[in-house]
C-alpha cells in the first residue's frame, strides 16, 4: 500500500451516517468529507478503539453535516496550481499541503504526514516545478503498479508483459492486448489506491475480453465485485454507498 499501509477498512454508522473507517499507520485521526461522492472517511491510527472513533465523529457532526450540505462543493483542487507553499495537492486520495523550499541542490520531493515538501533550486519556474512533481507522481505509480499486477495475475490467470504510466487526457488506462501491455493514467496517483487497483483490474480483464460486453463485465464482477462503485467514484458520479 502506498505510504500509509491500511490495516483495516470498515464502515460504521454514526447518527444515521455511514462512515468509512481506515485503520492505517498514521499518528492522528483525520476526518474527510467528500460531498460529491456522499462519502465520509476517517483515517485513524491502527489501534484506535471504535468508541474513540465514534466519539470523535460525534463531536464533529455539525461540521460533517455542514460539509455534506454543500452542493457541488467539490472544487478541482489541481486546477491552475502555482506550485507555491500553502497550496493543496492530492496524493493517493488525501489532501496534502505543498511546501516549497528553494535550495541549491537537485530537485527532490518527499512527503510527511500532511505535507508534500518540494525542494527546487532558487528561481525554478512553474513549469519545472510541475514537472518535478509529475515525475514524483510517476515514481509513486511505478512502485505500486507492479505489486498490483503481481497480485492479480494468478487470480485472473493472465500475464502482463509490460506496463507504463502516461498523462492521458481522456482515459484512465489502456490495454494493448497483443503486446500484453497496459498503460495507466498518471493522474491515478492523486486518487485513492483502490481506484488504481480498479483500473489495473479493468485493463487486465481486457486480456480475457477485448470488448466492453456482457462477458467483460461478468469477469469484472467476479474479480472485483464492487467495481461499479469504484468506476462511479473515479468518474465523479455520485453513488450512495450503503453501510
Ligand atoms: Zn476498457
Amino acid at each position: 500500500m502506498p505510504r500509509h499501509k491500511i490495516y483495516q477498512k470498515k464502515h460504521i454508522q454514526v447518527d444515521g451516517l455511514c462512515i468509512e473507517v481506515l485503520r492505517k499507520n498514521v499518528k492522528n485521526l483525520n476526518l474527510r468529507v467528500y460531498p460529491a461522492e456522499h462519502t465520509i472517511r476517517i483515517s485513524v491510527p491502527r489501534r484506535t478503539p471504535d468508541e474513540i472513533v465514534r466519539s470523535f465523529i460525534e463531536d464533529k457532526l455539525p461540521w460533517i453535516r455542514k460539509h455534506l450540505a454543500k452542493k457541488n462543493s467539490r472544487k478541482p483542487p489541481q486546477k491552475n496550481l502555482q506550485y507555491t507553499t500553502g497550496e493543496k495537492l492530492l496524493v493517493w486520495g488525501d489532501e496534502y499541503e505543498l511546501q516549497v523550499n528553494e535550495i541549491n541542490s537537485p530537485p527532490k520531493v518527499n512527503v510527511t504526514e500532511q505535507v508534500v515538501h518540494l525542494k527546487v533550486r532558487p528561481g525554478t519556474n512553474l513549469n519545472k516545478r510541475a514537472m518535478v512533481l509529475k515525475e514524483w507522481y510517476r515514481t509513486q505509480l511505478k512502485e505500486e503498479i507492479p505489486k498490483l499486477i503481481e497480485k492479480w495475475e494468478p487470480i485472473m490467470k493472465v500475464s502482463v508483459r509490460e506496463f507504463g504510466v502516461k498523462d492521458m487526457k481522456t482515459r484512465w488506462g489502456t490495454c494493448n492486448i497483443r503486446a500484453k501491455r497496459i498503460w495507466l493514467n498518471l493522474q491515478l496517483a492523486k486518487k485513492r489506491p483502490e481506484l488504481l487497483e480498479y483500473v489495473v483490474v479493468h485493463e487486465m480483464t481486457h486480456l480475457h475480453e477485448r470488448l466492453h460486453n456482457k462477458r467483460f463485465y461478468g469477469l469484472m464482477t467476479k474479480f472485483l465485485p464492487d467495481w461499479k462503485a469504484l468506476q462511479d467514484e473515479l468518474n465523479g458520479r455520485s453513488s450512495m454507498r450503503s453501510c
